[in-house]
């Protein structure tokens, strides 16, 4: 029988097991080297970390990128054999003790993307230097296995070191293939390098260098806070002369810590946002978290990563792993929670960074429902605290307002109108901060899927239409008015040019339907109402507004908008309005109070005051039929009288008020109809004789008492008896007229017969005033006659019924004809006589 050497069949077969194992990881790494080329720096790193001594801050790395090759070098304890011996051996198969992360496990074959040879130099820790090289070709398992014998024996006989400060050094042999690994690598490392010194205590400085460039990166500082487990941590960073520094306020728990980015400014402290880092790190980040939905950094060396350490299984199974990795989150909820509350009571800017937190994404390491479950407890664990500063005070954001609407524009002007909202004042936050907490609190509704307004604190501008709405209407008292408005203001503003703030912003924000839902567009009689009860008010005279409403109860600026709001100049509303259909609702209005047996003295006052404003616009088309008054002197009751009657009968165009006549005439008034005069009251607002002279030229009214015109009158006077027979005209001649001579019951010769007084009155009429008007009309003038004669005729046709009436009272009921003894009578005390007839010689014609 062969003698069987035992020993080195096992060992034979464990190395080709180990190989074979390599092997397979090589090829998969190989396969997925897009996604993992970046992730050599951290197992170098990890090794450094795992070879620190204790938790001071003694340990220093340094990654130097050379002419075809990369160096990384480390300081920590020098190599147990065994350690020597992993490295060589292990392959993929875990050998992982609890406090150190993956020691020379698959994690560090990672490297090999840089390159397939390692030259391995350090100290054992009894301070001997040794140094081999690892090749590991992924050809075959064979190879492999060589390759690792030959490492081991090269180990055994080598004794180059490294240089004094280090105890340890891989160099890699780099070339083009590996130049994307390398930047990869590089470039996350100047990322996450601050946050890598605030989590692993052992650092004290990493460093970078290439030929472009020369940066590291070291603890400054960890300054504790008052409150305990808080602390600020200051990381310089040097690139070539510059040095700059970066703080992290640290929140550690037993567990978890969480982090996140402060500044210290002249005024004061202040949070920055996370950039696009990790979220989560397990002592260096775990790439592929950067859009983890939570508002700070957070680090656990408890965290069980997956395999491709881009992120840790969280609620996915109930397994211990997923229970420690679920506790952590959970750990660091809290800690974060109780950063943001020192932060604001120490009244520190910008907390709103703390709170704005990134939309869940799907990833199959995680439970999405559970994490929005822990973060909807964040979120109003994170509404109960007073986060939310403005001036020297904090309220909870659930107690706070926020400004929700449109873009950064949208919000500010939206902080400006609530801001004035007295209510509201104090609940604000600082004006600065207001586009912060907008993204804060429309984060939190994407994160619990709900709208953004269903927090009661976040206002948009449909949510201030509706407070407005109610609180203007709270008491019976005051129902939507503007007064209501302003005491829901704060004092110093005015309501009308906040309303028209609100409208404007509104429309800038396309929240139109809010315009048009909204009650609390202002009417001009100080109520709000719905847009599309109110007309556009285009340029309505203020006198036919208050016509209108003083005495007509037209109600016409409850109507129309108040053009104060000229953001809503171009929205209709109910349709628009000027000066014409107002002028027609009061002419209408009038009319309607015709129709009533007494005419108010609002009627009076609508009237007078209405003819006034259509004489100044002249506006002469409202004058047709326009219903003006008369007053009759016995009783003073007011009687309806029409301008210009619609019927166009020229006879019933109505006097001027007296004081409108030629001065000559007014004594003469009481002569004629009173019913037929417009009041004195029009006079008194329209108190300039030539406007009445216009009108009078237009047939509105009248200011003379004769008329002349050219008519064939048929029967004429003849200025001597004719002999018998048919004696009348068809020419058409020239006569002259008194107005209201004659007009039934209450014309001029209907009234004089029945007042002897009144009668003296008109003879003075006849002989003082008419006989000079109308001086031609006692003239007499030739007409062609139906006798186939010619005769002459009296111009004057007044005279007509002067002589064939008997209308010379003389008393006892006794009329006569005009005669010298009749008027004799008549006017018997007066300083008449017959003779003084004489004297005035044309009305001798009589
Ligand atoms: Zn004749």
């Amino acid at each position: 029988m062969t003698i069987i050497n035992k020993d080195e069949i096992k060992d034979r077969v464990l190395t080709e097991n180990t190989a074979q194992g390599i092997l397979n990881h090589l090829r998969d790494l190989e396969s997925n080297r897009a996604r993992m080329q970046g992730r050599w720096i951290w197992e170098l790193l990890q090794n450094a970390r795992d070879a620190s001594v204790g938790e001071d801050t003694h340990l220093v790395a340094f990654i130097e990128l050379r002419e075809g090759e990369l160096v990384f070098q480390h300081n920590g304890r020098g190599f147990s054999a065994d350690e020597v011996a992993h490295l060589i051996y292990h392959g993929s198969t875990k050998l992982e003790d609890e406090n150190t992360i993956g020691q020379y496990g698959s994690g560090f074959l990672t490297t090999h993307l840089l390159s397939p040879e390692i030259d391995v130099a350090g100290h054992l820790s009894d301070g001997i230097p040794f140094s081999f090289r690892l090749k590991r070709e992924n050809s075959s398992a064979k190879a492999l296995s060589d390759s690792m014998d030959r490492a081991w024996e090269e180990f055994d006989a080598s004794a180059e070191g490294v240089p004094d400060s280090f105890t340890t050094q891989f160099r890699y042999p780099v070339g083009t293939d590996s130049e994307r690994a390398i930047t990869e690598g590089i470039e996350t490392l100047k990322r996450c390098a601050p946050l890598v010194m605030v989590f692993n205590r052992q650092f004290r400085r990493i460093a970078i260098k290439s030929p472009d460039e020369s940066i590291s990166f070291e603890v400054v500082e960890r300054k504790p806070l008052p409150q305990e487990g808080l602390q600020i941590v200051t990381v310089g960073e040097n690139q070539c002369d510059t040095q700059r520094e970066r703080k992290y306020i640290l929140s550690e728990g037993r567990r978890a810590s969480v982090t996140v980015p402060v500044a210290l400014t002249e005024d004061g402290p202040k949070c920055l946002s996370l950039d696009d880092v990790s979220r989560l790190f397990l002592g260096f980040p775990l790439i592929g978290t950067e859009d983890f939905s939570f508002p700070a950094v957070i680090n656990s060396f408890r965290f069980t990563p997956t395999e491709n350490r881009d992120g840790v299984y969280l609620g996915q199974s109930d397994d211990e792993t997923n229970n420690t990795n679920q506790a952590v989150i959970a750990e660091a909820c809290e800690l974060h929670v109780k950063l943001i509350e020192f932060v604001t009571d120490s009244q520190w800017a910008s907390v709103h960074l703390l709170v704005d937190i990134p939309p869940i994404s799907e990833q199959t390491w995680l439970n999405v429902d559970w994490l929005q479950e822990q973060l909807t407890q964040l979120i109003e664990q994170i509404r109960e605290t007073p986060a939310v500063l403005h001036g020297q005070e904090s309220v909870a954001p659930k107690d706070a307002i926020f400004p929700v609407e449109g873009g950064d524009t949208g919000v500010d002007i939206l902080w400006g109108l609530l801001d004035e909202v007295e209510s509201f004042r104090g609940k604000l936050p600082i004006r600065a901060e207001a586009v912060g907490w907008r993204r804060a609190v429309k984060s939190w509704a994407t994160v619990t899927a709900c709208e953004g307004t269903s927090f009661g604190e976040a206002f948009d501008g449909g949510k201030l239409v509706s407070y407005i709405e109610e609180e203007t209407r709270t008491s019976e008292s005051q129902r939507g008015t503007l007064d209501a408005l302003q005491d829901v203001l704060v004092e110093e503003v005015c309501a009308v040019e906040w309303l028209n703030r609100l409208c404007a912003f509104l429309k800038s924000e396309g929240l139109d339907q809010w315009i048009r839902k909204g009650q609390f567009i202002l009417d001009q009689s100080g109520y709000l109402k719905r847009l599309s009860d109110l007309y556009r008010d285009m340029d309505i005279d203020d006198d036919l507004k208050d016509i209108g409403e003083k005495y007509l109860e037209l109600n016409t600026r409850g109507y129309l908008r108040d053009n104060r709001l000229t953001s809503l100049a171009e929205e209709v509303g109910r349709g628009d309005r000027s000066d014409d259909e107002v002028a027609r609702a009061i002419i209408d209005s009038l009319q309607d109070l015709c129709e009533k047996d007494t005419l108010s003295d609002d009627f009076a006052q609508a009237s007078t005051r209405m003819l006034a404003w259509i004489v100044t616009k002249k506006q002469w088309n409202y004058l047709i039929g326009f219903p003006s008054f008369s007053v009759r002197p016995d009783d003073s009751s007011r009687h309806m009288l029409r301008l210009s009657p619609q019927d166009g009968d020229e006879a019933d165009i109505p006097f001027a008020p007296v004081k409108a006549w030629p001065e000559e005439l007014q004594e003469f008034a009481g002569l004629f109809p009173s019913d037929y005069i417009v009041a004195d009251a029009f006079f008194d607002v329209i108190p300039n004789p030539d406007v009445w002279r216009a009108l009078s030229e237009r047939d509105y009214v009248r200011t003379d008492a004769i008329i002349n015109s050219n008519v064939s009158p048929g029967a004429f006077l003849p200025d001597e008896p004719l002999p018998d027979g048919d004696h009348s005209t068809e020419d058409v001649v020239t006569m002259t007229n008194v107005v209201f001579l004659t007009k039934d019951r209450v014309g001029i010769m209907a009234r004089v017969r029945d007042s002897q007084e009144r009668a003296r009155l008109f003879w003075r009429f006849l002989t003082e005033w008419l006989v000079v008007r109308d001086i031609e009309g006692l003239d007499s003038k030739k007409v062609t006659c139906v006798c186939g004669g010619t005769h002459r005729y009296y111009q004057a046709n007044w005279l007509v019924p002067l002589v064939r009436n008997r209308w010379v009272p003389q008393g006892n009921d006794i009329r006569d004809y005009a005669t010298a003894q009749s008027l004799a009578k008549l006017l018997q005390g007066s300083g008449w006589t017959p003779s003084s007839l004489r004297e005035t010689s044309p009305i001798v014609k009589l």
